[in-house]
């Protein structure tokens, strides 16, 4: 897929089933991020969701990429529990709305759905950027893309340009007090901890970039 100017159904269903895959992988990282800051089940909960998203794509009707986003956004609200199964179910659906009815989408597609879901997200969990959440990696990514589609860049730079924002974003996470969701109950005591919803936005990020740089497995290990 390396030099491809626009995302095939396929690519989608390929990004969807990377980022399941890397969620697998990560599942005790994650677990154990959210074990400084919050009730250690983010990995559980993201893997149990992606999992149940990944069995419904086969069945799809369609080649909609519009109808892929929906559906595994419906799985993660439907299946997840906590904080994360709304908000990344949400993400998914606004992704999904936004490329309706598409069998491809190009990079300022990438960026309305991504606009469209990140406003999906701000909506439901009412977060601003430094309160140590998902969003601390969704919005400079965001910007990141934006600024990369207006300089002119390929898609594959485009979404290098956004994952590489998304990690950068999670790592300033760590030194942040949160204000929002269960490890907002710490107050102070969640400074010096990444922020494991900012760490599953960025792996999001990177399974898109990794997909069309071709680097991705796709796999599950083991
Ligand atoms: P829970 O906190 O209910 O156990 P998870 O552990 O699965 O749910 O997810 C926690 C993550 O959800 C946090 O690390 C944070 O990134 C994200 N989060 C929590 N509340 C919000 C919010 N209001 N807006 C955006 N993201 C949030
Ligand atoms: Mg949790």
């Amino acid at each position: 897929m390396s030099g491809a100017t626009s995302i095939s159904y396929d690519d989608v269903v390929a990004w969807i089933n990377t980022f399941a895959a890397t969620i697998r992988a990560q599942k005790d990282y994650l677990t154990a991020l959210d074990s400084a800051i919050g009730d250690a089940d983010h990995g559980i909960n993201m893997d149990r969701g992606m999992q149940a998203a990944i069995a419904k794509l086969p069945g799809l009707p369609a080649r909609d990429v519009g109808a892929a986003f929906k559906s595994v956004g419906m799985t993660l609200v439907s299946t997840v529990g906590g904080a994360s199964g709304p908000l990344y179910g949400t993400f998914f659906l606004q992704f999904g709305t936004a490329t309706a009815g598409r069998e491809s989408i190009g990079v300022d597609d990438v960026n309305r759905a991504l606009d469209a879901a990140i406003a999906g997200i701000q909506r439901l969990g009412k977060a601003e950027a430094g309160d140590k959440t998902m969003l601390d990696a969704l919005l400079p990514a965001r910007d990141a893309l934006h600024a990369a589609a207006e300089s002119g860049a390929s898609l594959e730079e485009a979404l290098a340009r956004m994952a590489e924002a998304a990690e950068q974003g999670m790592l300033a996470t760590t030194p942040l007090v949160a204000r929002k969701g269960r490890a907002s109950y710490l107050g102070e005591r969640s400074a010096g901890h990444q922020d494991p919803g900012a760490t599953s936005s960025y792996l999001l990020l990177k399974a898109a970039a990794d997909t069309w740089s071709g680097s991705a497995s796709g796999e599950a290990p083991g």
